[in-house]
């Protein structure tokens, strides 16, 4: 059976001495067991935002958070916990999501502890910690168990923060932008253990990245963000190579050789600094952290207010352009196109795109009537 996540999000309103800012403006998706949905944009275009509605480490001011049908936004109460455990996340920096002055082992058996699955003697949870090493490729667990963050590599560290989400057993791993900080030789490995993750244990994953070649190669199906909209989605294939959105075909054309990331090379340009990137590690856990979420949200305002209006820049989510957000940029701009906001068209089987260039076209179906 499929999993759902509907979101209907608007991210982070905020009122009084700060501007307003829907990082988040009416998006929906949909995550599949067994699935990578990959959503790529530039930085400031909400990406992460959406990777952080989706795990309530804040809330949304609007929408739905379906979980196999189950509502799951209002906080407390059993549907909220559950969902919880069910959707973990991983962040972009692995050094900032582990404690400095706690080992492996504190880590993963505080995880283990927190799901109940810690087991009843000190020989069950040796075998959980062994296993849950075993299951991101750290082995022999002995030779990482009581080692500190700093004396792991940084896919190490990474493979580490994956085991943690992994004790929860969820269903869902959120993923922002995973690899981005690691050296670009290590960051196939984790790709391709995110996938046997995937595999093995039908977890859906969302992969939140600005880098469209790695989504083409990693996900199965791609979402491009645009200053808070999805613009274009479908089949990561069809997507990337027949980008139907003008947005996507100007980060296509000015993205790295596609076929690179496959040779294990990736894109070498690091990604610009991302506001959210160094998320304290409770946030990771089980609960949540009002403080971080307040300096998070400061955060998104902040870069949100540091982006320009300038030709060929991102627009600023705090004043949005009217009709398509990507007309001031966009070279096949039409005079509607100012004032109104195109639907998704369905350009093919499997692929739509948000853009009045395709009018005429059946409209896609909303994902979040999808059959399941
Ligand atoms: Fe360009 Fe208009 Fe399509 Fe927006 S709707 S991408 S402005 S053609
Ligand atoms: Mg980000």
């Amino acid at each position: 059976k499929h999993f759902r996540v509907r979101s209907g999000l608007r991210g982070l309103a905020r009122r009084g001495p700060r501007p307003v800012v829907h990082a988040v403006d009416d998006v929906t998706l949909r995550l599949r067991r067994g699935t990578v949905t990959a959503v790529v944009g530039e930085s400031g275009s909400g990406k992460s935002t959406i990777a952080r509605l989706l795990a309530q480490l804040y809330p949304a001011t609007g929408g739905d958070l379906l979980l196999d049908g189950k509502n799951a936004r209002a906080k407390g109460g059993r549907a909220f916990r559950a969902y919880c455990r069910d959707v973990q996340m991983i962040f972009q920096d692995p050094f900032g999501s582990l404690n400095p002055v706690h080992t492996v082992r504190y880590h993963l058996t505080r995880a283990l502890r927190i799901h109940g699955r810690a087991g009843s003697t000190p020989a069950e949870l040796e075998q959980a910690l062994t296993d849950l090493l075993g299951r991101v490729h750290l082995t022999p667990a002995a030779r990482y168990l009581d080692v500190f963050p700093h004396e792991l590599s940084g896919g190490q560290r990474q493979r580490v923060a994956i085991a943690r989400a992994m004790a929860a057993q969820p269903r869902v791993l959120l993923a922002d932008e995973p690899v981005s900080m690691l050296d670009v030789s290590i960051r196939l490995g984790i790709l391709n253990l995110l996938r046997d993750l995937k595999e093995g244990m039908r977890l859906a994953i969302l992969y939140i990245t600005h880098d469209i070649a790695s989504a083409r190669y990693f996900a199965d199906e791609t979402m491009v963000m645009y200053a808070g909209r999805l613009v274009e989605g479908g089949n990561s294939e069809t997507v990337t190579q027949r980008p139907a959105h003008p947005y996507t075909q100007l980060l296509i054309a000015s993205a790295p050789d596609p076929d690179r990331i496959a040779e294990g090379v990736g894109p070498t340009d690091a990604p610009p600094a991302d506001a959210d990137a160094a998320l304290p590690a409770a946030l990771a856990g089980a609960g949540d952290d009002a403080h971080a979420v307040a300096e998070h949200e400061a955060a998104v305002v902040a870069e949100a207010e540091a982006e320009s209006d300038a030709p060929g820049e991102p627009p600023s989510l705090i004043t949005p352009p009217a009709g398509c957000r990507f007309h001031p940029r966009c070279p096949k701009a039409m005079e509607r196109c100012r004032s109104e906001a195109p639907p998704r068209f369905a350009v093919a089987d499997d692929q739509w795109a948000a853009c009045w260039l395709y009018e005429g076209r059946p409209l896609a179906p909303d994902p979040a009537d999808a059959a399941d």
